[in-house]
């Protein structure tokens, strides 16, 4: 039985894969969890799944936890960092699943490989933001990086046993999100609730406001330039607005090889699991006939934030990291109100355009130069 650690159960990869386990309880066991601030989901995941080890972010929550469960129930509760990173390297544990947002989970991936535990990764802000350091590691550590962003999930399906070599490029799908056909004009006036509202997805906040930007596909450029080992000029977008090819590879011969299903995440976060089987799971099938499938170029004018992700990729060394987490503050910005859709790129380019890039070797050189992006980035809002 496959012994499990979540970072981040409590949000929406998190409880789409406790809907897979409840499908699937006599193969996967979820042993080490870790959440935010979200106590009442935590609370109910802790008590019907009995995990050996848990924590939250805060030390008052992880507390409040601790009292409510049954005196009986055998399960350590942990909080903050050093919880964080108790769950990424549980000895009982074999596969770390990383739902976490944001760059704040590079470190307990990398604690997770380097304690030799398999990754299902869904957290792509780790690759963005030091996808050489960590697959490099994970090579030297004989660990499995299994994607599970749908897109990469699909290009790993695609590309199954074939040989590297016969590639020609891949062709990353993208919904185009809910701005897909408005004027440049008309998105100054784009608001927190409008962006939230994706026409396919259910997701957390962050990448949805990613996937109304493009950057989410941008980052997802990164992703797939670190999985796959391929370049930048091998790698395409194309706009796909039904959301049911969720990539494709196009080989040396002319074929396009695509992987389809109706978008639900439960389906990416099954394989990754239990890979490479594929038993019936929980999640809906396609009607056939499928009554549309189209294609569209992406406008990178008015979705700068995808060309940022090209040229920050392409840049490399410590570009995008920077990229990675002047975002996150936009994003972050943008949600609270303080700055306008149209905001975020800019700001993004403007900490890009200060930072001189250059080549790093440590974790601590990629943090550091993550703070200094936060800061620089929350300097220029205000
Ligand atoms: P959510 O915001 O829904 O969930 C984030 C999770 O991380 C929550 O469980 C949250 O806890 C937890 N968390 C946040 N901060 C901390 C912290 N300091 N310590 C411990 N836990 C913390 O995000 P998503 O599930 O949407 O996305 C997760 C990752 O997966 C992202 O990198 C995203 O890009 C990627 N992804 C998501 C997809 C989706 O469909 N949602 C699709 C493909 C990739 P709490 O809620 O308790 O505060």
């Amino acid at each position: 039985m496959k012994q499990l650690a979540i970072l981040g159960s409590t949000g929406s990869i998190g409880r789409q894969t406790m809907q897979v386990l409840d499908n699937f309880s006599g193969d996967i066991k979820p042993v080490a969890l870790a959440a935010g601030k979200n106590k009442q989901i935590f609370l109910e995941q802790v008590k019907k799944f009995k995990p050996r080890l848990v924590s939250m972010q805060r030390e008052e929550d992880a507390r409040w936890l601790r009292q409510q469960l049954d005196r009986h129930q055998k399960t350590e509760v942990h909080y903050g960092h050093e919880g964080l990173l108790a769950v990424a390297t549980f000895p009982d544990a074999d596969t770390v699943l990383t739902a976490i947002s944001g760059a704040i989970g590079l470190l307990p991936t990398v604690a997770a490989i380097k304690a030799g535990k398999a990754i299902a990764l869904a957290n792509k802000e780790t690759l963005v933001a030091a996808g050489e350091l960590v697959m490099r590691l994970a090579w030297e550590c004989g660990v499995d990086i299994m994607p599970v962003d749908s897109e990469h999930s699909a290009i790993w399906q695609c590309l199954n046993d074939e040989d590297s070599h016969d590639v020609a490029r891949i062709l990353l799908t993208a919904s185009g999100g809910p701005f897909r056909c408005w004027k440049s004009e008309q998105m100054a006036e784009i608001t927190p609730a409008m962006a939230l509202n994706h026409p396919n997805w259910q997701m957390g906040a962050k990448i949805t406001i990613d996937s109304a930007t493009l950057m989410n596909k941008g980052l997802e450029v990164i992703e797939a330039r670190w999985l796959f080992d391929i370049n930048y000029d091998n790698i395409n977008v194309v706009i796909h607005p039904q959301s049911i090819i969720h990539s494709m590879v196009e080989f040396n011969d002319g074929s396009v090889l695509a992987q389809m299903g109706v978008p639900d995440m439960r389906l990416p976060i099954q394989y990754a699991l239990l890979y490479p089987r594929r038993p019936a799971g929980n999640a809906p099938r396609l009607q056939w006939p499928v009554s549309e499938l189209t294609f569209e170029m992406p406008d990178f004018e008015r979705f700068p934030s995808l060309s940022l992700a090209f040229q920050a990729g392409r840049v490399g060394k410590t570009m995008p990291a920077v990229l990675n987490a002047a975002n996150e503050v936009a994003v972050n910005a943008f949600l609270a109100g303080r700055i306008k859709f149209t905001a975020i790129p800019k700001l993004v380019a403007k900490v890009m355009e200060e930072h001189s890039p250059f080549k790093y070797d440590s974790l601590e050189e990629i943090m550091e130069t993550d703070n200094w992006a936060r800061r620089r980035a929350e300097e220029i809002i205000i």
